[in-house]
């Protein structure tokens, strides 16, 4: 079957030991993607083979933070610890094909090896073999081909050829009966009928091992495609020490799913035109595997920063009424609904919003932002703050319109510039000196609470 007429089934296969890293979410969102816009399955598959590194807690982050990105799986998830028989039966017909051996050889002795293992157990007669693992503890090698070489066809990086002497023996089954992630990785990419094979990078080296045992066992390999590195800012890797790198801490940051999904998915893919803020279906629409490109790409939060902000602005204000609802319960749904509009436009993440509505709700008690304060408050700052609060008290309509030939009428009069007077009266009702435009502030406080404010100087 070719690429275009096998039904697309694609995996994501995290393994439970920390915490689901971005450059995970990212290969999630690719096979999410992948599987929506071509109308695809999307399964997901628990790798807990590993039993030293298996991590409870990170599983359950894992399927939480799957769900909060909004990448709800097709199927699964399956657990591989739940499929030992099966690797065990796939590990004995290798064996039988003469594709795989019993290896005896210690720990002690392995660890005295020094360029990997030598294959001294390759040859042993599977009889013999056979009568010893009645009693012995062993592993289960492949029998790697010694000469030739082996190649694969990655759809975004084209063909990469091994040669088959710098493969060793892996081990397919380990003294504990579990299978190893090249063995579990193959037998359920097959038995689950996974059509494309979508992974980062670090995975690469492992392709013409998992040809090897797909060729062994005499099943079609999928179609592979490595996902580009994501480095940090700096170069190097992404890590915790360098900052953010978990999909845990970002939702902990105030980002929203939709803008992280967004973000990852154009590290590596862009739609091919120059649109850059997309909701998700946007982004299956324009997804397309053609268009991932294999270089490395570098994580930029700042970017990431500047996203949230974009997609916090195509949220319904009512979102935000709601949350401001919450905050502010005794307060009218109108005011509510209004500072809720003045306030979207400026968040960068939601986690803005408490700090940033309380001045509407609660009299600020002093000037809370030190620098500001130094800035525009002057001397005469009380002085031209009463001849404001005298003109604002002659409105009768208190709309912007009027409280902006209000400021007007006393700079002219007292000839202040507008800086002069506006910074010093924001500060005076905010008690910050940065927000939404002063009218604005100011007509929904009201009257007023407006002239009372003014009128208290810090
Ligand atoms: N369990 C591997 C991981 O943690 C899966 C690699 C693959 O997709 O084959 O990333």
């Amino acid at each position: 079957m070719t690429q275009e007429t096998k039904p697309v089934r694609v995996r994501f296969a995290p393994s439970p030991t920390g915490y689901l890293h971005v450059g995970g979410a990212r290969t999630a969102i690719y096979n999410y993607l992948f599987a929506k816009a071509v109308g695809g399955t999307f399964y997901l598959r628990i790798e807990d083979t590993d039993r030293k590194r298996y991590n409870e807690e990170a599983l359950k982050d894992l399927l939480r933070d799957l769900k909060w990105l909004g990448l709800e799986w097709d199927e699964g998830p399956f657990f591989q610890s739940e499929r030992l028989e099966i690797y065990g039966k796939a590990a004995e017909q290798l064996i039988d094909k003469g594709h795989a051996y019993y290896c005896f050889c210690t720990e002690e002795r392995l660890q005295t090896l020094e360029h990997g293992y030598d294959r001294h157990c390759r040859d042993l007669p599977l009889v013999e073999a056979q009568k010893r693992i009645e009693s012995e503890k062993f592993v289960v090698r492949f029998k790697a081909p010694l000469n030739g070489s082996t190649k694969f066809n990655d759809l975004i990086r084209g063909e990469i050829e091994t040669p088959n002497k710098d493969l060793d023996d892996l081990v397919i089954l380990k003294r504990d009966k579990f299978p190893t992630y090249h063995l579990a990785s193959v037998v359920d990419d097959h038995y689950m009928q996974t059509s494309h094979v979508l992974r980062g990078d670090e995975w690469i080296s492992s392709t013409p091992k998992h040809v090897l045992l797909y060729n062994a066992f005499g099943w079609e390999t999928p179609f592979f495609c490595h996902l580009p590195v994501i480095l940090a800012p700096g170069g190097g890797k992404l890590s915790k020490r360098k900052g953010a790198a978990s999909v845990g801490d970002f939702r902990d940051l105030g980002y929203l799913p939709h803008a992280l999904v967004n973000y990852l998915s154009l590290l590596g893919w862009s739609p091919g035109d120059d649109r850059e803020v997309m909701n998700l279906e946007e982004m299956i629409g324009a997804f397309s595997l053609e268009r991932i490109q294999p270089k490395a790409v570098s994580f930029d939060e700042k970017k990431l920063e500047w996203m949230n902000g974009m997609h916090i602005r195509l949220l319904s204000d009512s979102l935000f009424a709601d949350e401001l609802k919450k905050l502010y319960p005794a307060e009218q749904d109108e005011k509510v609904l209004k500072v809720a509009a003045l306030l979207k436009p400026r968040l960068k993440f939601t986690t803005e919003l408490s700090a940033m509505s309380k001045y509407f709700f609660e009299r600020p008690e002093k000037c809370e932002d030190e620098k500001a304060y130094t800035k525009y408050w002057t001397e005469q700052s009380p002085k031209h703050i009463e001849l404001v609060a005298k003109e604002l008290e002659k409105i009768e309509d208190f709309d912007v319109k009027n409280i902006e030939l209000a400021f007007a009428k006393v700079c002219e009069s007292s000839e202040i510039k507008l800086g002069a007077l506006a910074q010093p009266a924001r500060l005076a009702v905010s008690g910050v000196g940065a927000g939404p435009g002063l009218w604005e502030i100011l007509e929904c406080l009201g009257k007023e609470e407006c002239i009372f404010r003014l009128r208290r100087v810090f």
